[in-house]
């Protein structure tokens, strides 16, 4: 499933289409679209002017055309975001007009170049909004910081006061936004700490190693593209590269990389299967009550639908 790195690299794949004009959307299926109509309204004759990753949401802005405004008087003022969330298996991708639609495309915005935009995705768990700069204002509030923006005090501060999973906190998109299972994974084995570790219990120094952990892997990442396991490709299409890196996401049974010694194993934290290596990821006190499967992430506002971890 997409995540930040994922997200990042289609953001980059779109942005040399800023100053491209949509001459016309058309829909297939639209249960995971909020408005289609508004989208129809508004999209034909506006340009996009910019392109944007926020977690694992893309924001495109798009101006509008002075005659749309009266046909969609719901959103006023010049400037809209189309708010995209790939879920599980979305893809945004860019077209000839002339190639054959993939299965599962179910929009598509047909460019003044001649190109289309097209939304496939086989599951439909992704998410198609418009909003206006008040309404994405309050869409992303609740979410947490970038973490390939914030520091290592503010880092330390958020997971540190917390007696949740490190595993959990590194997915709560409350806490951080755009990670998820693949890189919480591959970030606590490179910090060396086990996934059932309490966020209250890390010490200073190995928080700060997770931040700086964090950081390493989302860069690793998005250097080689993102990690295509099943659908994920990038706005050409491609696949991303970074799943020949993996140490430890769907290794259950290889030996670590690192210590070469011990196996990776899975348990479930938070509710999702998490890889670590038990001889390099020791689990300490902390991360010894209960069985893994009983651990919840912890409890917080409920997040809409097209946010979720996920
Ligand atoms: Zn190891």
């Amino acid at each position: 499933m997409p995540e930040l790195a994922e997200v990042e690299t289609v953001a980059r794949g779109l942005r040399p289409l800023a100053g491209r004009r949509i001459v016309a959307v058309r829909f297939g299926k639209t249960d995971f679209i909020d408005h289609p109509e508004r989208i129809e309204a508004l999209l034909p004759g506006s340009r996009l002017v910019e392109v944007r990753r926020h977690g694992k949401l893309l924001l495109l802005a798009f101006d509008r055309e002075p005659a749309a405004a009266k046909a969609a008087p719901a959103l006023p003022g010049a400037r809209f975001w189309l708010v995209v969330h790939l879920g599980m298996t979305g893809q945004l991708v860019l077209h000839e007009a002339a190639c054959p639609p993939a299965r599962h495309t179910h929009v598509w915005f047909s460019l003044d170049d001649g190109r289309e935009l097209r939304y496939t995705d086989i599951r439909r768990f992704g998410h198609l909004r418009l909003a206006s700069p008040e309404e994405l204002a309050v869409l992303v509030a609740p979410l947490g910081a970038e973490p390939l923006e914030l520091s290592e005090a503010e880092f330390r501060r958020r997971l540190g006061s917390r007696r949740a999973r490190v595993k959990a906190l590194l997915l709560d998109q409350h806490v951080l936004r755009g990670l998820g299972n693949i890189y919480a994974d591959e970030s606590l084995w490179r910090a060396r700490l086990h996934p059932m570790r309490c966020g209250s219990d890390l010490t200073a120094e190995e928080l700060d190693r997770l931040w700086r952990a964090v950081r390493a892997v989302l860069r690793e990442a998005i250097r080689h593209g993102g990690t295509s396991i099943s659908d994920y490709v990038n706005a050409l299409g491609r696949p991303g590269s970074y799943q020949k890196r993996l140490r430890v996401y769907g290794r259950a049974g290889r030996r670590c990389p690192r210590c070469h010694a011990a196996k990776i194993e899975r348990i479930v934290v938070a509710g999702r299967g998490s890889h670590f290596c038990p001889r390099c990821q020791r689990a300490g006190r902390s991360a010894g009550s209960g069985s893994p499967r009983q651990v919840r992430v912890a409890a917080g506002k409920k997040l809409p639908r097209s946010l979720g971890p996920g």
